[in-house]
């Protein structure tokens, strides 16, 4: 086992190759005796789900499993989940896996003690219930490196109907304890390594360029991307040689969940136009959200680049570039060839057809309001113009 260190920003988080195996102390040390592990349908039957499982039996726990999430997570999904914490009469939530299951687990945390629906609790809704009573205890387990939803404080799901996405919002869902295990990212296909990397590119350059005083975010934001520019290209190149346990890469899948986890720390500061694009591209065309924010990245940072062009030398300096605006777009451009990002929309899927609904839903989306460029309905026009390419 290599060497585990601890750091708590904001959340205790246990880090280190095998960190996993730690979890029944730490349930333990947060008084948990019957916790409920809420993961994924396919991650619930890999190895990696299949072990974690096994720990749980084997200790002096009484636990039980919920594993009906996959997809983009929707409200029922929670009420099932939600259905077995208390079936279970559970006292902690051990949360493995994606986003999705994340996010599913912090609701399923948040509306133990709650009543009502999980809609009452949506950030903005103006009857909205107060958070008053207890939320058990999270332990929130990483299995892609993207999202960083295991130091945030929101979680999102979708309406079974609408699709329409609402955000629950609370300092009290950060979960208690993080352990990131870069042997649980090993499996993860290129594809996805790629598209996920992509994500907390995206959260970290946005984070970095929102106006406003946050030297913190800034500082994480630009180590972050420089973790990226060490690391993920050498992810998704050991993932499609299939190599698996070695030191090198370990190595480097610990540099992506790390790199991602402080995504999700920096954008506590805001986000921007690309993540409005993304969210936009995952309504309409149901495409995987980092892959959308791979493939608008170069066209969006373009859009803020005159605004921003002393950020951008400095990012460039992170990413081992030339120190100019150019040679970040250059380093980013060549990144994305190298792990197979499309070049354009069209290459995804999208279609022309589309068009009218990816402006309309991306000039209702919040993200873009923090751009540190205004972004217009014709500014959106013809990013995603340019995006689908010819
Ligand atoms: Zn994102």
């Amino acid at each position: 086992m290599s060497d585990i260190t601890q750091f708590n920003y904001p959340t205790p988080i246990r880090f280190g190759a095998g960190v996993v195996s730690e979890l029944p102390q730490q349930l333990e040390t947060l008084g948990s005796k019957r916790p409920l592990l809420v993961t994924d349908k396919i991650l619930a039957q890999l190895p990696i789900g299949l072990a974690l499982r096994e720990t749980l039996e084997q200790s002096a726990f009484e636990s039980a499993v919920f594993s009906e999430i996959w997809g983009n997570p929707v409200i029922s999904q929670v009420e099932q989940g939600l259905a077995a914490f208390r079936e279970h009469q559970a006292d902690a939530i051990v949360a493995m896996g994606g986003g999705a299951s994340l996010d599913v687990a912090k609701i399923i945390a948040l509306m133990a003690h709650h009543p009502g629906s999980v809609l009452d609790y949506e950030d903005g809704n103006p009857n909205q219930k107060p958070v008053e009573n207890l939320i058990p205890p999270i332990i929130a387990i990483p299995t892609t490196a993207g999202t960083g939803s295991e130091v945030g404080r929101a979680a999102v799901v979708s309406d079974d109907a609408s699709h329409r996405k609402a955000i629950l919002f609370h300092p009290r869902l950060l979960p208690a304890m993080v352990l990131l295990d870069p042997e649980l990212t090993l499996g993860l296909p290129a594809g996805v390594t790629a598209a996920t990397g992509m994500d907390a590119l995206s959260h970290l350059s946005e984070a970095f360029l929102v106006d406003g005083y946050h030297p913190m975010a800034d500082g994480i934001s630009l180590e972050g991307i420089r973790l990226i520019s060490k690391s993920l290209k050498a992810c998704v190149d050991f993932s499609a040689a299939g190599t698996g346990n070695t030191a090198e890469h370990i190595e480097a899948r610990g540099l992506m969940l790390t790199a991602s986890m402080m995504g999700a720390v920096a954008f506590q500061k805001g986000l921007g136009v690309t993540h409005s694009c993304a969210h936009s591209l995952s309504t309409v065309c149901d495409l995987h959200h980092g892959l959308a924010n791979g493939i608008m990245l170069p066209f969006t940072l373009g859009f803020n680049r005159a605004a921003c062009n002393e950020k951008f030398a400095r990012m460039s300096v992170a990413a081992g570039a030339d120190g100019t605006a150019q040679g970040f777009f250059d380093w980013l451009n060549d990144l994305r060839t190298a792990i197979g990002i499309p070049s354009n929309l069209r290459e995804a899927g999208v279609e022309p057809g589309h068009f009218e609904d990816l402006v309309a839903f991306a000039l209702k989306d919040s993200c873009h309001l923090e751009n540190p460029v205004p972004v217009s309905e014709a500014d959106f026009r013809s990013l995603f113009k340019d995006a689908l390419g010819s």
